[in-house]
């Protein structure tokens, strides 16, 4: 049935998309250190490089942008929390 050929394709596939999908996060996550420093800008406590979440000024929901203008480094959580808060905003109308 061929599978072994297809299956080949698709792993080298995923692979490939996964492996640059990550590298880009950690490009993001360098970038935005390097211009907003190591530090969470919704608590102002430190973050470590590579924890750095890349979260969103005006969310994405909103119209907001993918560039490092309309992103800051933050703990995911507190990029949750500010989240979850929206929706609640967004429910309530
Ligand atoms: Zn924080």
């Amino acid at each position: 049935m061929g599978l072994g050929r297809g299956r080949a394709l698709g792993d080298e596939g995923a692979a490939v998309s996964k492996g640059s999908s990550y590298a880009r996060i950690a490009r993001r996550q360098r970038q935005l250190v390097e211009a907003y420093g190591s530090t969470c800008w919704r608590c102002g406590r430190e973050v470590p490089t590579q924890d750095v979440w890349l979260d969103f000024v005006i969310p994405r929901e909103r119209g907001g942008r993918n560039t490092l203008a309309n992103l800051r480094p933050a703990h995911r959580l507190c990029a949750d929390a500010a989240r979850a808060a929206i929706k609640g905003e967004v429910d309530r109308g």
